[in-house]
């Protein structure tokens, strides 16, 4: 899933949840859930490099951009820090992407490469990957937005 996704949702949870103990392994685990919901992807993400770069590039820049005003808004609205903290955990797992596309310029594992075994879960649980499921997680940041304003401490 995007990486907003994944912030905003944990962000969500903070605000339900409260307890720290309790808020980061939900945050961590509620990416483990949404990557394996329907989302924005492909089968494979080698060919899509090629052929579909601009769609590529579009959506990992609005996420980026879609990234920071949250936490513009974060800073002016007066956030708590857990939901700072909520958000960057319930994104960590992709941190091994943002990892992996600076260091090889590739967005995905590449085969040759040593996989630790978390990583290997975490591919293979994102069989739902396709690129209608843009609209699957539009549809989602919408509802999951309205839930944290509502939230608002
Ligand atoms: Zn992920």
């Amino acid at each position: 899933m995007t990486g907003i996704n994944h912030m905003v949702t944990g962000a969500v949870i903070a605000g339900f949840v409260h307890q720290p103990v309790l808020v980061l392994p939900l945050a961590f685990a509620s990416h483990l859930v949404l990557d394996s919901m329907p989302h924005f992807g492909f089968q494979n993400w080698d060919k899509a490099r090629r052929k579909q770069k601009r769609l590529i590039h579009g959506v990992i820049t609005a996420d980026v951009a879609l990234i920071v005003l949250l936490l513009i808004l974060f800073i002016v609205q007066g956030a708590p820090t857990l939901f700072y903290i909520a958000g960057f955990v319930a994104f960590s797992p992709d941190l091994a992407w943002v990892y992996q596309f600076i260091v090889n310029r590739q967005l995905e594992m590449s085969e040759d490469k040593p996989h630790n075994a978390f990583n290997d879960f975490h591919e293979r649980i994102q069989s739902q990957e396709r690129p209608s499921g843009i609209y699957i997680e539009i549809a989602y940041l919408l509802v999951v937005s309205v839930i944290l304003i509502n939230l608002w401490p």
